[in-house]
């Protein structure tokens, strides 16, 4: 196979070797070989540098497949690429988990441990914790209802004023300012959830069985701890975010309720406020960024260089001037949007869905945010050092949405205060939503008995525990019988990743808290803790950079105080 590297200029001419599953196989074995028969520990290492070459280069064709297909997802050839990168990937990962296993028995492994570090090893060892052989069978009963839940909800079409339109089309009219709009496309888009209430309950109650399964044949008493060694969690576990989830319900809680009242009385609904209106902050609506995809670009390059030419400013040229973006919406791209790390060229890309609202903003700053860190972390030999894990992982990207805070009248001129305040609030709002969904797997998975009906009436009681302002939910029977959760995908597709998201939030709060005393200083802060990547597990990390643990009192009581002054400084009129 032909080598990818990182000279290249464009990324839109970069020709992606067609992966060959023989030659693929073939490779890893004589890397295995070598491993196996080193006859002293340079030998072993030599072996395990080449073995991380593949590795990335591995890793650089199958994104490069799944980036080229998604930005044109009618083109052909990279159709067929994708069948093959889906049939071949899990074989390729088996390769790659047997020599990391292999490393575990080599008879050089304490000089290895020495060389490449003994969190690589940990990691290794917990990834082999999570599977065996014999699950395969499971696993693959698994992988094939989590396609009937992404096919299901993806092939979905909902008729909408003469058209039809997918789930994610229908978040644009679900959010327009015309309240009819938004309340008759809320209405149709959770009337397909009800339409498909049971086949929806159908699959996740086959899916909770199935992981159970694989848990107890894995020797765990249920799918909680498996979930939570599957998530590569190496210094913390459910007992830590039983702490933080009470801190959650006595601090954020309130504020986010707080938040949420003076967001109605600012809408002016009164008790008619309805569920489909808590997306909208402001009577005239939410505030829109000034100026053309092509202007919003150079409106953040701009910034990048004001704010840090030689790191930021030139980082984001250089990725602009090897294509390494692609931003706009158009017909046959995929929805969504998201940055993804490529090894051999040793470059991100950034991909979006410009929708002329505040999103687009936040994709400049947020996948930035990803984008820099992955180039801050790309020297890191071993791989796995490069990124964090997923409760860091967006504390890099929330952590930049905040810290650009200062520049955001580039983009929202006049509407530059509302922009900020409705920003920060939802980033608030986010937190309880944010642990529910991780309490109620935790509830679902040790409980795997109980009924559909039975797990959203429990969903349904912690929204109100959680997110009192879901009372108005009730004129909805659906979401009333607390259904809200099929929507939310990680809930079937990556079981126990979601509470990360508002781990990393109140850390990425803390740069912000910061940044308002000393923006150089939390800047400089915050390139620091991006650029240690992976390289120390989660408490290792916060211990290093002094930062404080979201999970632990009196954390969650300082941020969310100080953020309520800010917000009550900078409260909106209308
Ligand atoms: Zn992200």
């Amino acid at each position: 196979m032909q080598k990818l590297s990182s000279s290249f200029e464009k990324f839109s001419s970069v020709e992606i070797p067609t992966p060959d599953l023989d030659e693929i196989r073939s490779e890893y074995e004589s890397l295995s070989k070598r491993l196996m028969g080193a006859k002293d520990a340079d030998e072993a290492i030599g072996a395990i540098k080449d073995f991380f070459d593949l590795e990335d280069q591995m890793e650089t064709i199958f994104a490069m497949i799944y980036i080229r297909h998604s930005i044109d997802t009618t083109d052909e050839k990279y159709q067929a690429l994708t069948r093959l990168s889906d049939s071949i990937q899990p074989k390729v990962s088996s390769y790659s988990v047997a020599f990391s296993n292999a490393i575990l028995e080599s008879g050089y492994l304490p000089q290895i441990e020495k060389r490449f570090g003994k969190l690589w090893i940990d990691e290794i060892r917990l990834q082999k914790k999570t599977f065996s052989p014999e699950i395969i069978p499971l696993l693959q009963k698994e992988n094939q209802l989590t396609s009937e839940y992404g096919e299901l909800t993806g092939g979905a079409q909902v008729e909408f004023q003469g058209n039809f339109y997918s789930l994610a089309q229908m978040g644009k009219f679900m959010h327009s300012d015309d309240r009819s709009i938004r309340s008759q496309a809320s209405e149709k888009y959770w009337g397909w959830y009800s339409d498909n209430d049971d086949r929806i309950g159908g699959i996740y109650d086959d899916m909770v069985k199935v992981r159970t399964q694989i848990a107890k044949a894995l020797g765990y008493r249920d799918f909680v701890g498996l979930g939570y060694d599957r998530m590569g969690r190496l210094d913390w576990d459910a007992n830590d975010i039983d702490t933080y989830r009470e801190q959650v319900r006595e601090f954020v809680v309130p504020l986010a309720q707080k938040i949420r009242d003076e967001q109605e009385k600012r809408l002016g609904f009164g008790a008619l406020t309805k569920y489909y209106d808590f997306d909208i902050f402001y009577q005239g609506g939410n505030p829109k960024p000034l100026g053309a995809p092509e202007e919003l670009v150079a409106k953040a390059q701009r910034m990048y260089d004001s704010m840090d030419s030689t790191t930021a400013g030139a980082f984001f040229r250089k990725m602009d001037e090897k294509g390494m973006f692609d931003l706009v919406a158009k017909k046959g791209k995929e929805g969504g949007g998201y940055e993804y790390y490529l090894p051999a060229l040793k470059m991100p890309f950034i991909f979006s869905n410009f929708n002329g609202t505040s999103d687009d903003v936040d994709t400049l700053t947020h996948e930035f945010g990803h984008a820099l860190q992955a180039y801050l972390g790309s020297d890191q030999e071993v791989p796995a050092y490069r990124s964090s894990t997923a409760e860091i992982d967006e504390t890099h990207s929330m952590s930049m949405e905040f810290l650009t805070y200062p520049f955001m009248d580039l983009f929202f001129g006049k509407q530059t205060e509302k922009y900020r305040y409705m920003h920060l609030a939802e980033a608030i709002t986010f937190i309880p939503y944010g642990t529910i969904v991780d309490a109620f797997q935790e509830y679902v998975y040790s409980h795997p008995e109980i009924s559909h009906k039975e797990r959203k009436a429990y969903w349904r009681k912690l929204e109100l525990e959680f997110l009192p302002y879901r009372q108005s939910f009730a004129s909805n029977e659906f979401l009333a019988s607390g259904g809200f959760f099929e929507r939310q995908a990680h809930i079937f597709e990556n079981p126990f990743y979601y509470v990360d998201y508002t781990i990393s939030e109140v850390l990425a709060l803390e740069f912000f808290i910061m940044s308002l005393d000393d923006p150089k200083a939390a800047y400089d802060k915050y390139l620091a803790f991006a650029s240690l990547g992976g390289t120390l597990p989660y408490k290792a990390l916060l211990k290093k950079t002094h930062m404080d643990n979201p999970m632990v009192p009196p954390t969650l009581k300082r941020v969310t105080g100080k953020i309520a002054q800010y917000l009550d400084r900078h409260l909106p009129k209308d």
